[in-house]
């Protein structure tokens, strides 16, 4: 059997919907920004709860642009995790600012307790990453970030739709980034990101400096960037943004599956703390595991395309090299990016390639 990471195949086997609109955008030449980027945003803005939405370029450009309207630039510190993906940390070097680590509690988001002692006459503002989709403790960031007067940008591109204590991201800080790149919850066809927020001033700036910072067609207010959500894409998102429930409920029920079905593995299959109140969304399915490389063959081997995401923690990157950190600096962090494994647990697989993919896991340690 065959357990494929990427759905995309599935998920588009029938086009001819999302080519039926694209026809139509073609024929009215509607091509940047426009009816179907706002009528995406208003549909994003409702689905997770929030005042606004502002499209912009990519995740990474809905972090960047955010903590640069927020005011970060060079010489700043931005506190964040280095358990996450490139981007966020990308994002904050884009702005000028320097990126300041603090280490995991369980679970593989950032440990409040821990933010305190890294924060400098220099930090600026706060990038929680809400990483795998379980979204860090963000009324503890909040309070802290309140105490020393910090802004905080969440990094929501693997989390929408989730939710502590039924809240959503952006509830707690002054905005929060999703991404809507083709593997991502919500996907579309290339990239694209949207920053939502609760405040009208700071969408308000966002929607012109993604656009050159044009207040009209003849004067600009600030010297802006082009990262506007691409036309098209708003068309294939509009289309897909109802599937967003379905989509959520989905992987929640996989994951639920799957940790039921391992748990008795323990010790050496470990199932992350599940928060109460935390509605986690498995952007990605983490488990923690003994002899992770030979399991990961194992799988592999066998049709089942589990991956590692990631292997490398952020401090320890060739890129991070100027930044000073050495092994041993985040225990938590680095001690699960040795024994962390992702299983495919996407809205598209059958209960027959979640029930095979238990079988092999269970053969492996059987032996
Ligand atoms: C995907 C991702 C990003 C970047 O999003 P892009 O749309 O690819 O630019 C940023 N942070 C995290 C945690 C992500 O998973």
């Amino acid at each position: 059997m065959h357990v494929p990471f990427s759905y995309l195949d599935r998920q588009f086997a029938e086009v001819d919907n999302y080519l039926a609109d694209i026809r139509e955008l073609v024929l009215s030449g509607d091509f940047t920004l426009g009816k179907d980027v706002q009528a995406f945003e208003t549909a994003f803005a409702e689905l997770c709860g929030m005042p606004y939405a502002v499209g912009v370029g990519s995740g990474t450009d809905a972090l960047g642009l955010s903590l640069k309207m927020l005011g970060v630039g060079p010489g700043d510190e931005v506190i964040t995790t280095p358990m996450t993906f490139f981007a966020t940390v990308g994002a904050i070097v884009m702005t000028g600012a320097t990126p300041v680590f603090v280490d995991s509690e369980s679970g593989f988001v950032i440990d409040p307790e821990k933010i305190e002692a890294a924060i400098t006459p220099r930090t600026k503002a706060l990038l929680p990453v809400h990483y795998t989709g379980n979204l860090a403790n963000m009324p503890r960031i909040a309070e802290i970030a309140q105490k020393h007067g910090l802004k905080v940008v969440e990094d929501a591109c693997q989390s929408i739709a989730g939710q502590i204590d039924g809240l959503p991201a952006g509830t707690w800080s002054d905005a929060a980034g999703y991404s809507l790149h083709p593997l991502k919850n919500l996907n579309v066809w290339g990239d694209a990101g949207v920053i939502t927020t609760r405040s009208a001033e700071l969408a308000e700036t966002l929607r012109r400096y993604r656009n050159h910072g044009m207040i009209n067609r003849d004067q600009i207010a600030i010297w802006g960037v082009n990262s506007r959500l691409d036309s098209l894409q708003a068309v294939v998102g509009r289309r897909l943004i109802g599937d967003t429930a379905w989509i959520t409920e989905k992987r929640i029920s996989h994951a639920q599956f799957y940790d039921q079905a391992l748990a008795s593995l323990a010790p050496q299959v470990q199932i992350p703390p599940r928060r109460a109140g935390v509605r986690h969304v498995f952007h990605l399915y983490l488990l923690r595991v003994e002899r992770r490389d030979e399991l990961l063959a194992f799988l592999n081997q066998r049709g089942i395309e589990a991956k590692v995401h990631y292997p490398i923690p952020l401090h320890l990157q060739p890129a991070a090299a100027a930044l000073g950190y050495k092994a041993g600096d985040f225990p938590v962090c680095e001690a699960d990016c040795k024994q962390i494994i992702t299983l495919p647990a996407h809205q598209h697989l059958s209960q027959a390639e979640l029930d095979y993919t238990v079988e092999q896991i269970q053969t492996f340690y059987a032996c």
